[in-house]
């Protein structure tokens, strides 16, 4: 089956970038309403509605819920593209919708949503909440929960470019976790069905993105919701989005969210790891931080008097700005980058580094500079 069609097939057009708010929602949650059960079932901490989409009237019963952090927006993309496809008359999709019932919640925290953080309205991340339960997106999750109870659980994220696939030197395209259950990070049935259905996830993906999945380390907090609902004795899947090269929008990645969601519930993919699944699951590349934006090399500095060559690291911030997600690249380290690679890497060849009137770069500032007077980069980037 190629699932990458079908999820260019589905794409949901109205909905791309990472700036993804509730505004950006409204309108297809809208016309989804003609096709599939929407209902809002809580307001967040400033009075924002957050909605649940029910599909499906199976007996096996799954949760998923995306922006948790809101600036985490590619699995809600994905989610879209999937909804989409469900309401379609396809036979893969009745299928879904006989055997499972689904409920997704597409915006947990419709509120940081709006400002492009990760913490809801009272700066609380809502992954760190699940024991204590002190925010209404918290609390509203666990009532889900509670009255869903879901046989799953898929807790969607994003991740930063700085994880790559350990051994590959690749960027973690997408990484998975079967959270831990305790602080032993023992493994039972309950992580066991979780890392059964990662095995069905990576099998497919890595026909797409080979050696680019990455493995989440799982050191145990229970107040992370996936620990937390697998110490409840709930399978929960981890998903997080990460870097595909020059994809900063993830408008690409959203395809591999679409798949991975897709195959996980598409019974031809069943089985396709009979046995070993702990041992498989072990085999999938470990989630590695090992990536900068931008790496320059063999640059000449003075400073003090002295020169040098230096390597150093640039970083994407990404502000808010008239409506969309800028990207800024700031210097964040010098030297010691050996075990390090830059999804883009420059070779300055010793060429002289300067910028606003220094021979030398500082952290935190802005990449904008020449080499030698003569190659200028700004924003990272040279221009040509
Ligand atoms: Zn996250």
């Amino acid at each position: 089956m190629d699932y990458l069609q079908i999820a260019s097939q589905y794409k949901e057009p109205s909905i791309k970038g990472r700036y993804i708010h509730l505004d950006t929602i409204l309108p297809i949650l809208e016309r989804l309403r003609l096709h599939i059960e929407i209902t809002y079932i809580e307001k967040s901490v400033q009075g924002r509605n957050i909605h649940q989409v029910q599909i499906g009237m199976g007996k096996i019963k799954i949760l998923m819920w995306s922006q948790m952090h809101v600036n985490e927006s590619t699995t809600t993309k994905g989610l879209f593209d999937f909804f989409n496809f469900l309401s379609s008359d396809s036979d893969l999709a009745k299928q879904i919708k006989d055997k499972y019932t689904l409920l997704f919640i597409p915006m947990l925290n419709p509120d940081g949503a709006f400002l492009y953080t990760r913490e809801n309205a009272t700066a609380i991340d809502l992954n760190r909440d699940a024991l204590d339960r002190t925010q209404p997106e918290t609390q509203l999750l666990y009532t889900v929960y509670n009255e869903f109870k879901p046989d799953y659980c898929y807790n969607l994220h994003d991740q930063r470019t700085i994880f790559g696939t350990t051994d590959f030197d690749l960027p973690a395209t997408i990484s998975f976790l079967s959270p831990a259950y305790n602080v032993a990070r023992e493994y039972n049935e309950i992580r066991l069905k979780a890392i059964y259905v990662i095995n069905r996830m990576n099998a497919v993906l890595q026909n797409y993105i080979p050696n680019q999945i990455g493995r989440f380390d799982d050191s145990y907090n229970i107040n992370c919701s996936g620990d937390y609902f697998t110490s409840q004795n709930t399978p929960t899947i981890l998903i997080e989005a990460g870097h595909f090269k020059n994809d900063y929008e993830r408008d690409r990645v959203r395809n591999y969210i679409f798949i991975a969601l897709l195959c996980s519930l598409d019974a031809a993919c069943e089985n396709v790891i009979v046995d070993k699944e702990l041992t498989n699951y072990l085999n999938i590349s470990q989630n590695n931080k090992c990536f900068y934006d931008f790496i320059f090399k063999n640059v000449k500095i003075i400073e003090n008097n002295e020169e040098k060559i230096i390597n150093f690291a640039a970083q994407y911030d990404e502000e808010l700005y008239e409506g969309h997600i800028r990207f800024v690249a700031k210097i964040v380290k010098i030297n010691d980058l050996n075990n390090f690679k830059g999804h883009v890497e420059y070779d300055c060849e010793n060429g002289l580094y300067f910028s606003n009137g220094l021979h030398f770069p500082n952290i935190g500032d802005h990449a904008n500079f020449t080499i030698n007077n003569l190659i200028e980069i700004n924003n990272g980037l040279i221009i040509i």
